[in-house]
């Protein structure tokens, strides 16, 4: 339950992820929190005077971000693909995995076999990890149902858990994530299948934000993503997609020309891409665990969108098969470490950035006064130990709308 007046006060640093780059890390203030929203960040005698009464969270030495904002994940599936990996790690190719049963048609063969109940519990578990590695907010997709009743299963889980989870989650329908099985000698008719049936479907219900797609060489084409985003876009759903994560085929300047929110992967984007992305209001969103997970050596050109003017966004990807982490915090490592960005940078591309290819305009994503009360307070003293301290960046507590919902102790 949240307080309705709280002080956090003491921290090292507070990166607010808000106005100029040189203003976003603070040192020597206190942030007031009220009704679940920030409403000031400044000097502390002055604060205490707005709200003498307000509990005091003592934040000593540590440092305060914005809650991180994942805006790409797959967390509702059914089991992991362990056993896949192992033979991946020994050198057995994809097509081979997949005939003998694994890839994504093993995950959408076990969505379909589970309950609504099952999986819902199975993502509340997933969604407790995440928010034990600072995430506040995250996408989450459908996608492996690639029929219309299990999308919508898919959907129906993630809007039962908004609300008895502590992230917010904003849906977006995936459909054209792959093809079916069923489908595979006849792909144009799943695409109608899409656009006829689970698109409208999905509509009617209300169950997704986004409509996104899964273009690349040898799974959508440009043409069959064009006809699903306009489908979605005429049903009220704001376009997506994934773009030139392996191989580049336009994917980025599509996304571009359809007014797509985000264009996610971009591990293979072209320089007309890149230039596309930074004239354009679509929001670069970068998965380097995926690459990391698959062993490519090739990683997206993180620093030329930003040296462009792209916007950028961080985010895990999270999934079964390629990249099985719920973990921003290793994101950020792999940005920087990877990808050439500077810590603050990536903080910045994973909280404010995560908000902005999600369409939140609340101020989410960063700390500011009307922004909501999404606070990770870490065990650190300076920002960039966040991605230094790799794979074990100690979390100390999350708040969110100004209640306290994860603590070490
Ligand atoms: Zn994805």
């Amino acid at each position: 339950v949240a307080v309705s007046a709280l002080l956090f006060t003491g921290a090292a640093e507070v990166v607010t992820c808000a106005g100029p780059s040189h203003q976003q890390v603070r040192t020597d203030v206190t942030i007031l929190v009220q009704n679940g929203r920030v409403t000031g960040i400044g000097e502390r005698h002055s604060l205490e005077a707005v709200a003498p009464d307000a509990q005091r969270v003592d934040c000593a030495g540590m440092l305060i971000t914005p809650g991180f904002v994942d805006s790409h994940t797959h967390s509702v599936f059914g089991g992991w693909r362990a056993p896949e990996y192992a033979l991946r790690c020994r050198g057995v190719p994809y097509m081979e995995i997949a005939r003998r049963g694994g890839g994504i048609n093993a995950s959408v063969r076990d969505v379909r076999e589970r309950t609504e109940d099952e999986l819902a519990e199975l993502t509340r578990a997933r969604l407790d990890l995440m928010l034990q590695a600072g995430t506040t907010t995250a996408e989450v997709k459908s996608g492996y149902g690639l029929d219309t009743q299990t999308e919508l299963k898919q959907l129906r889980v993630i809007r039962r858990l908004q609300g008895t989870v502590p992230l917010d989650l904003v849906p977006t329908f995936l459909g054209a994530h792959e093809f079916p099985l069923e489908y595979r000698a006849d792909r144009d008719r799943y695409v109608d299948l899409l656009v006829d049936e689970m698109i409208p479907a999905v509509a009617a219900e209300g169950l997704a934000v986004f409509c996104d797609v899964f273009m690349e060489p040898g799974v959508f084409t440009a043409a069959q993503t064009r006809r699903v985003l306009e489908a979605g876009l005429s049903n009220g759903l704001l376009p997506k997609l994934h773009a030139d994560e392996l191989e580049n085929s336009g994917a980025a300047e599509l996304a571009v020309e359809v007014g797509a929110v985000s264009a996610d992967h971009l591990g293979a984007v072209s320089e007309l891409g890149v230039a596309a992305l930074a004239a354009s209001a679509t929001v670069a969103t970068l998965l380097p665990a995926t690459l990391l997970f698959l062993g490519k050596k090739q990683y997206a050109p993180a620093r030329r969108l930003l040296d462009a003017g792209a916007t950028v966004a961080l985010a895990t990807d999270f999934n079964p098969g390629s990249a099985p982490t719920p973990s921003m915090p290793l994101v950020l490592t792999l940005a920087c470490s990877l990808m050439g960005m500077d810590p603050l940078e990536a903080i910045v591309a994973a909280t404010a950035g995560g908000a902005r290819a999600l369409r939140l305009t609340d101020g989410t994503g960063t700390l500011q006064p009307g922004a909501p009360a999404d606070l990770a307070i870490w065990d650190l003293a300076d920002h960039r130990e966040l991605p230094y301290r790799f794979g074990a960046a100690p979390l100390h507590a999350v708040w969110k709308a100004g209640a306290l919902v994860h603590s070490r102790l």
